[in-house]
């Protein structure tokens, strides 16, 4: 390695929001993060909405408007698949 133009590397603590602390390597002292190995869906295999603004919610009172009209109107168009 040249010397001098390398940032120095320490073993940092990563803080996690769900409460998990991990160790790795990092040019910054320290780290904070919103979602970890630990708390993400995709390692968890539970769904979890970061709803904050009611936009799910909004969304759902808009679809459910929409399909029930949709039903009165017509049979033969196909109903949307109920979320879960
Ligand atoms: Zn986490």
């Amino acid at each position: 390695m040249k010397e001098k133009i390398h940032p120095v590397l320490h073993e940092v603590l990563v803080h996690c929001t769900c409460g998990n602390e991990f160790k790795t390597r990092s040019t910054k002292k320290e780290m904070r993060v919103e979602i970890c190995a630990a708390c993400h869906p995709f390692f968890t295999g539970k769904q979890k909405m970061l709803d904050s603004e009611g936009r799910v919610e909004k969304f759902n009172k808009k679809w459910a408007k929409k399909a029930a009209s949709a039903e009165g109107q017509a049979e033969a168009a196909p109903a949307p698949a109920d979320a879960q």
